[in-house]
């Protein structure tokens, strides 16, 4: 018996199969995508596998408690945007939150 993929999981083929293969970003990366109407649509390939993720970031400990149903299907492009700018949003709720300090 061989095994697959880790990311091939039951859930990961469920969510990508609602999603019809295609990273389906609506602009959360900061992209409008007004090529594609407004979703990435940017399809699942060998060299670019979509990802499996909620639309905002959770903490590493919560995320095992995400519901399935929030999941949603990025392509690398976009999850590595989505990312920076939640890393940003972050350093800037931190310097809110130390500038209140004073
Ligand atoms: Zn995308
Ligand atoms: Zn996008």
């Amino acid at each position: 018996m061989t095994r697959g993929p880790i990311i091939a999981t039951d859930l990961y083929t469920t969510v990508m199969t609602r999603a019809g293969w295609v990273c389906q970003c609506a602009g959360e990366c900061g992209s409008a995508h007004r090529r594609t109407g407004g979703t990435c649509q940017a399809p699942h390939t060998d060299r670019a596998h979509l990802i499996a993720a909620p639309p905002r970031r959770v903490p590493d400990h919560q995320a095992v408690t995400v519901p399935p149903g929030e999941l949603r299907a990025w392509c690398p492009v976009c999850w590595q945007h989505l990312q920076a700018a939640a890393t940003r949003a972050r350093a800037a709720t931190a310097a809110d939150s130390q500038k209140s300090l004073f």
